[in-house]
């Protein structure tokens, strides 16, 4: 069992005309074997919790707390919180030029176990998370997200959580930029993961659309850095037919 508890959670991003506040106290806690959703409308604060958890320097803590099973994950270094048992799918993925998928995979799998994966083990487990995303063998070879579509980096994004094996993933908008083929295997993907033993989502999107493949236990609707409403699936519903409207027509 474990739990990644965001309490009054409050950032600002360092911005040309200086820091400026995004997160004005987010509180969410999500237990093993739950899928959260947060959804709300573009601006209002998605990415900047991501960013805020994974530890992107441009984004600085001005309140509250993030622990995983207790420990302290704001005091972490973004190794200590891989390491911990934190996936953070990002939705800019950076290109890492002239090192394959293949040795980028082996290093982060070493680096959270903190030992080398047995070699035999390691190639039959690369293949089969390659070939559960539809990516053929070769794709191991090439150099991580360079010339890749939108489509093979989330597709990448997800054999990655099938290996790295994290207690806790937070994929930040893994559906945009997907056809409707893609998005079932990345969406069967994110379900094999939650069906192991003891994982816990949170599931960042904008949209929908997503949540007809992976159905959340609870849904946040996130307006204007904060958390404005917490249900269950039935509020992903609501928000389909209605749209971000009613929420932004309260904070204006
Ligand atoms: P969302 O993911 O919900 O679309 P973001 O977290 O990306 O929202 O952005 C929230 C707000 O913070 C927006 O107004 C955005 O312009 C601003 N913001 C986020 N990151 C930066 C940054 N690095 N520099 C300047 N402004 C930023
Ligand atoms: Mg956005
Ligand atoms: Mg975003």
């Amino acid at each position: 069992m474990s739990t990644l508890q965001i309490t009054d959670l409050q950032v600002s991003v360092d911005t040309e005309d200086g820091p400026k506040e995004i997160l004005k106290g987010v509180t969410l806690t999500i237990d093993s074997g739950e899928t959260h959703a947060i959804m709300g409308p573009n601006g209002s604060g998605k990415s900047t919790l991501a960013y805020s958890i994974a530890g992107h320097p441009k984004y600085t803590i001005t309140g509250g707390s993030v622990t995983l099973d207790g420990e302290d994950v704001l005091a972490m270094s973004v190794d200590e919180r891989a390491r911990a048992g934190l996936f953070l799918a990002m939705q800019y993925p950076v290109e890492v030029p002239g090192v394959s998928v293949a040795n980028f995979l082996r290093t982060a799998k070493t680096a959270i176990d903190g030992e080398a994966p047995k070699l035999r083990t390691w190639v039959k487990d690369v293949n089969a998370a390659l070939e559960h995303l539809n990516l053929d063998s070769t794709f191991s070879a090439r150099s991580v997200n360079e010339g890749f579509s939108g489509g093979e980096k989330k597709r990448h994004e997800i054999a990655q959580l099938e290996l790295l094996d994290p207690k806790v993933a937070i994929l930040d908008e893994t559906d945009s930029g997907l056809d409707i083929d893609a998005l079932k295997v990345v969406s069967e993907g994110v379900n094999r993961f939650r069906e192991r033993e003891g994982k816990g989502v949170l599931l960042i999107t904008h949209y929908t659309r997503i949540l007809r493949y992976i159905q959340p236990d609870k849904v946040h609707v996130f307006v204007d850095g904060k958390v404005a409403e917490s249900g269950g699936p039935e509020l992903a519903d609501k928000l389909e037919a209605e749209g971000y409207e009613s929420y932004l027509k309260v904070n204006a």
